[in-house]
């Protein structure tokens, strides 16, 4: 392929000619379709059944690579969005105002559904169909998925409170995107998010001081307290936690009381943060402001976790939605920039460097679809629960640390152009590590891990279950489940995971080896037999380098990068 050149015709005053050409730069990548791309999302759609969504995926994946979406994108994070605290009289106003972009772009995802499609559609791999427009959507513009991801999440905590459920339901799952500031009744559509840490504590929600006092004998409250960080605060309502007599509850707290005045919900500032900028993430306090009861009272985080559970999907979905495009980016550019007489994608090394990353890409997609799909599968297998407990936690905690590391290296495959705001690289790397902090930071996470071995030793059998069902396909694979399951099964039955005292300090390291282990289980499936191979021997025989572009010589490069679209 050759590398392009652009002449301007009449070079400015004083400029050669020469200066005035773009020798060996790249065409930008743009006019393509996100969708039809990815062979492995694709295949994903056909094998879970959820075919039915290849048109809808079809369509968004084409408007996506237009030059017009992805213009959204650039738009919505260079004009970032503003707090109005007063109005000019000095009332209170707190509201927050968006670059029309940043509306386009909430306005797409929610008449795509992204925001509540397994809620109104009961047909198979519905989750498995939103997990790949999802993927398609943070490919593009990842800052307003945040609330897109909240809203979707929150139905399943609010069911805990089913006449609340019932009056929100219709306005969060209508496919209207209603940016109007007013109460939800008056809304053609409605939007939630979620205030649970404050500034004394985040993982550890016990420490929330936020008080709620109860109205009479009912189940409304009055909250007053603060939220260190509260995402999105244009969202229509809030599941918030708050400390009432009997402990942590949970809460909907309306930006409007039902009486149709504005809650004491006060914005003090807005974050100003590494990456999602686009999105607003916000300091709020509460003076007494109205909220309803949500599930039992002193159960909060019980309540709440469904929640979360739902996000750290989300979080997972997006790690690889990034990693895509990032290794998109890259594999773009080295086949149209030369270096050294050659084109990059001809270098041994960029070889190396490119395969790499697209095996943990595949790798990645992989393994956030099975989550997916066990999503899809849980309600009606008992086996997919218990897998989907234990594999939410892994996926959430590996995939959001594999990308800061693999859009990093990414970028660099774009020489200098991959620094600069112009090209997508920098907004995708601010990106990749607000995944890990959000819905469970690291840490946090991995001790989720050792807690749904310990507490729900079913979780354990089903992911030894599931990874024994390529048993034969792989001696390495064989050798590494049986010591996997060796460990889980000491742990579990003697003592640290019983308790898991002492299995915290190495608990980072178990849940990386369930990670390495499903991936390969679901490349020996799903993947191509290069790129399988070219894990195992990688990634679970170590032959592999701290960096990526350390494969070993055995590997099929060629094959590898050959199988990536050429656009
Ligand atoms: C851009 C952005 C948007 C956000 N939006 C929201 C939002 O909308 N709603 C909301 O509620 N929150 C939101 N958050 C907050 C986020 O969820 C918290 O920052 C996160 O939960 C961590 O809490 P913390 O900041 O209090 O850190 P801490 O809880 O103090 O944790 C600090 C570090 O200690 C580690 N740690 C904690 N406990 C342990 C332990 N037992 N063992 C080992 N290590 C441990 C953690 O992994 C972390 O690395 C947002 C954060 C960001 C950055």
């Amino acid at each position: 392929m050759a590398s392009s050149t652009k002449q301007i015709d009449a070079p400015p005053p004083g400029a050669t000619a020469q200066n005035q050409l773009a020798q060996n730069q790249v065409p930008p990548l743009t006019g393509y379709n996100l969708f039809l791309a990815d062979r492995t999302l694709t295949q994903a759609i056909d094998r879970e059944g959820a075919v039915w969504a290849r048109e809808q995926l079809t369509e968004l994946g084409r408007l996506l690579g237009t030059e017009e979406a992805q213009r959204w994108g650039f738009d919505a994070n260079e004009n970032l969005p503003v707090l109005h605290t007063h109005d000019v009289y000095g009332n209170r106003r707190d509201e927050v105002v968006f670059h029309p972009s940043y509306h386009q772009l909430m306005r797409t995802s929610v008449e795509n559904r992204l925001h509540s499609l397994p809620l109104v559609e009961s047909k198979k791999g519905a989750h498995v169909a939103r997990a790949a427009l999802l993927m398609l959507t943070a490919q593009n513009e990842a800052g307003h998925t945040c609330p897109i991801s909240m809203t979707f999440s929150a139905v399943a905590a609010l069911r805990a409170e089913p006449e609340l459920a019932r009056q929100w339901e219709p306005k969060i799952v209508s496919r209207v995107y209603d940016p109007g500031f007013a109460p939800a009744e008056e809304k053609q559509g409605a939007l939630l998010g979620m205030g649970m840490t404050e500034k004394q504590g985040g993982s550890d929600v016990r420490a929330n001081t936020t008080r709620a006092e109860r109205i009479g004998g009912s189940r409304e409250y009055l909250i007053t307290g603060h939220k260190w960080f509260c995402s999105a605060p244009m969202c229509d309502a809030f599941l918030v936690l708050a400390q009432t007599p009997k402990g942590i509850t949970c809460f909907l707290l309306p930006r409007w009381t039902p009486t149709g005045e504005r809650n004491a919900f006060y914005i003090q500032r807005l974050k100003d943060k590494l990456g999602n900028r686009s999105n607003a993430s916000s300091e709020v306090e509460f003076a007494q402001a109205w909220a309803h009861l949500v599930g039992e009272e002193g159960r909060g985080v019980q309540t709440i976790i469904e929640m979360v559970n739902h996000t750290r999907l989300d979080c997972a979905i997006a790690a690889a939605a990034l990693m895509r495009q990032a290794l998109l980016q890259a594999v773009h550019h080295a086949r149209f920039r030369s270096a050294f007489g050659k084109l990059l994608i001809e270098q041994p090394l960029m070889r190396n460097v490119l395969a790499d990353l697209a095996i943990e890409s595949e790798a990645a997609t992989l393994l956030m679809l099975r989550l997916a799909s066990s999503f899809d599968r849980r309600e009606t297998d008992e086996r997919e629960r218990a897998f989907c407990r234990v594999a939410t936690a892994v996926s959430k905690y590996w995939l959001c640390k594999r990308s800061p590391v693999h859009v990093g290296e990414a970028l660099e495959c774009l020489g200098g152009n991959g620094y600069v705001e112009e090209s997508i690289m920098p907004r995708l790397y601010r990106e990749a590590p607000l995944y890990s902090i959000w819905e469970g930071s690291g840490n946090v996470i991995c001790l989720d891990v050792l807690r749904a071995l310990a507490k729900e030793p079913v979780a354990g059998e089903a992911l030894i279950a599931e990874l024994k069902s390529t048993s034969g396909a792989d001696k390495r694979l064989d050798a590494y489940v049986a010591r996997l399951d060796h460990q889980l099964i000491s742990k579990a039955g003697n003592g640290p995971l019983h308790g898991y005292g002492a299995a915290e300090y190495s608990a980072r390291e178990l849940t990386e080896k369930l990670a390495f282990a499903l991936q390969a289980s679901l490349l020996v499936r799903h993947s191509s037999p290069e790129i399988a191979e070219a894990f195992m021997s990688s990634r679970l025989e170590g032959q592999h380098g701290q960096n990526f572009g350390t494969l070993p010589a055995n590997v099929t490069v060629a094959s590898i990068l050959d199988s990536l679209p050429a656009l």
